[in-house]
């Protein structure tokens, strides 16, 4: 089967849209390997209720634990050849309350959203580009957020990392090529368990936006397993969002 050797690790998969894309990349035939901050139990249902995966524990706000996760991915399998990075965090701080988003604040969520996907990426860059070939080149996907492409989100903190991790994807793709794709999914809202409580988002979307929802998390990982199954495709910050940017 297409893919049957390949390996894709997806951070934050035992919920929301890592776990649908990590779903998602299985059923497309890859060794996945499940990981979370918390949900042992569940990472290790999942790992175990699909062919060839595995789950792995990891703090990414500490990036020892970055680097051990990699370490443990290429030891399993020998190899990698997807990296979604997926797991983040976010804040809620109104844009005007400036000395709410702290210093520590800041760094927090640097740490999860922007500083442990290099992190990961740094200590699979050798491994990712081994793999690659002409048919089937390794690739890089960020999840990133609408928010770091527009003046918009949660608070300003958590747009910035987003708009951080979406540069860093553009120099990536730069850098890496052609060896490694890389890519980004700025997702508007999704339904997942860190936006059960947005109503107003909820609202926004129903009201304005071209598609009159927020998204569910499968249809997040279809992009993410069209970006993955391109060959050529690098670069690019695919806005998922319902259309509502048009608005
Ligand atoms: P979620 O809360 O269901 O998943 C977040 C995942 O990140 C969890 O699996 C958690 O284990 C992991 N994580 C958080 N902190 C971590 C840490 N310190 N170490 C390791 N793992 C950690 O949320 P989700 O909505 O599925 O979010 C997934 C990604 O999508 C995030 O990067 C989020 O910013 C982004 N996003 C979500 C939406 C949305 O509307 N849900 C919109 C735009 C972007």
């Amino acid at each position: 089967m297409k893919n049957s050797n390949r390996v894709a690790l997806v951070t934050g998969s035992t919920s929301g849209i890592g776990k649908a894309i990590a779903l998602q990349l299985s059923d497309d035939g890859f060794n996945v390997v499940f990981h979370s901050r918390d949900s042992i139990e569940e990472g290790e249902r999942l790992a175990a209720s699909v062919p060839k995966a595995t789950y792995f524990q990891a703090d990414l706000s500490d990036q020892k634990q970055a680097k051990k996760l990699a370490s443990n991915v290429l030891s399993t399998y020998g190899r990698i050849d997807v990296l979604v990075n997926n797991a983040g965090i976010n804040a809620m701080i109104p844009h005007d309350s400036l000395k709410e988003a702290s210093p520590k604040v800041w760094r927090e969520l640097y740490e999860v959203n922007v500083i442990a996907p290099w992190t990961l990426i740094a200590e699979t860059e050798h491994a990712l580009r081994q793999s690659s070939c002409s048919d089937y080149t390794s690739s890089i996907v960020n999840i990133s957020s609408h928010a770091g492409v527009r003046p918009k989100g949660a608070s300003i903190p958590y747009a910035a990392s987003k708009a951080s991790l979406n540069h860093m994807t553009q120099l990536l793709a730069l850098t890496l090529s052609p060896e490694i794709r890389v890519n980004a999914i700025a997702p508007g809202l999704v339904n997942t368990p860190m936006t059960e409580k947005w109503t107003d988002a909820r609202k926004l979307w129903a009201e304005k936006s071209p598609m009159k929802r927020g998204a569910q998390p499968a249809e997040i990982a279809h992009v993410a397993s069209m970006l993955v199954s391109s060959n050529y495709l690098t670069g690019e910050i695919i806005l998922v969002d319902g259309g509502l940017n048009l608005t």
